[in-house]
């Protein structure tokens, strides 16, 4: 079998075991004498796949009662819009602290719904840092906080929450099942699957059950929360298959030890590349070292030639898919937790190599 090392920001590598599993599931999916793309969302057989996925998520990220769990449609982008036409009462405002490109989306998308502000930015910064946000005056008249948790682009993570009794909503596309969370720190988490969680076309939304309800009557059916937790995600078909990946990768997570064993491995794959990076004379990193994400780290060289001629060098090591996002340039390796510590390893030797070859 010829794989590649992949470091794609998303879709992204998955573990081998996950895929094998689901290849030899694949026809035959638990029995059922069919595969899981052909079964009846309404079928007991699918019924428990769903049950299964939702027990392992909320045992592995130790999601408390008063929360609902629901895998939809449309992305993590379709939730910038589901957010504020859900929870953006009247007369209040939606808070948002902007820390990149997919901060800016969501804000783009509140502002359509209602009055929005802005808590805090980085954008001076060029998002290289996550920003001050002890300030927040206008606590009292704020439904909600978002934060992205994990900027994909930018390199950066949250290591501390703001202060604030408004409930704080956390895009954690690219950071959900990366490290332990308190979820009772949010009203609200959601990631697009296709980073950590499985294949693209499912969305996990965990929402405390206080938030769900207090929607328009006028908001289309499909795009209210209330909907789906209802129907428990069968309001229609929902993405089946990606459910089931879902419950594969949460299976593969509990066979290593949980969120807490695949943090430490995180921590300890993300040191090894910043140390390298650090210690290059030829590549830095844009990124605040206290403000460090694990699981997306940019780097540069400077000089948009050397960078090609680095991304051509790592690809005929099969180091693939480390081209900065278009907007930022450069490198960017995405260290999901898919990725085994050899393979940043590969990745690392591979830009100490290129380091000597161009001097
Ligand atoms: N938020 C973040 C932090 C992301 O990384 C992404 C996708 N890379 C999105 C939102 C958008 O997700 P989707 O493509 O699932 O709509």
């Amino acid at each position: 079998m010829d794989r590649v090392v992949n470091f794609s920001a998303g879709p992204s590598a998955m573990p081998l075991e996950v895929l094998m599993r689901a290849q030899s599931e694949l026809v035959d999916t638990n029995h059922a004498g069919m595969s899981v793309m052909e079964m009846s969302h309404r079928s007991k057989a699918f019924e428990d796949i769903l049950e299964n996925t939702k027990h392992l998520l909320k045992k592995v990220m130790n999601i408390p009662e008063n929360y609902k769990i629901l895998f939809l449609q449309g992305g993590a982008s379709l939730q910038f819009s589901m957010i504020p036409l859900n929870l953006l009462q009247k007369d209040h405002e939606a808070g948002y602290i902007i820390t990149g490109s997919w901060s800016q989306k969501a804000l783009k998308e509140a502002k359509k719904v209602g009055q929005t502000t802005v808590i805090a930015t980085s954008e001076g910064d060029q998002f290289g840092q996550i920003p001050d946000f002890s300030n927040i005056t206008h606590s009292n008249n704020l439904s909600y906080v978002h934060i992205t948790g994990n900027n994909t682009i930018e390199g950066t993570r949250f290591t501390k929450l703001p202060k604030t009794d408004a409930p704080i909503i956390n895009d954690w596309s690219s950071g959900i099942l990366s490290e332990e969370i308190n979820v009772s720190d949010y009203g609200v988490i959601y990631a697009g699957a296709q980073k950590n969680l499985g294949p693209a076309g499912v969305t996990v939304v965990i929402i405390r059950d206080d938030l769900i309800g207090h929607a328009s009557d006028t908001l289309p059916t499909m795009l209210n929360y209330e909907t789906h937790t209802k129907a428990d995600s069968l309001y229609h078909t929902p993405p089946t298959f990606g459910i089931y990946m879902i419950g594969l990768m949460l299976e593969w997570i509990e066979s290593l030890g949980g969120v807490k064993e695949v943090e430490k491995r995180n921590r300890e794959k993300a040191s090894l590349l910043y140390e390298a990076i650090d210690q290059s004379s030829l590549f830095y990193s844009p990124v605040k070292k206290e403000d460090r994400s694990l699981m997306n780290v940019p780097f540069k060289s400077g000089n948009e030639e050397t960078d090609r001629a680095f991304l051509h060098y790592a690809a005929s090591k099969q180091l693939v898919e480390l081209k900065g996002h278009r907007s930022v340039g450069g490198m960017r390796a995405s260290l999901y937790n898919a990725m085994p510590i050899e393979h940043v390893e590969r990745l690392c030797e591979a830009m100490r190599e290129f380091e000597r070859t161009i001097k």
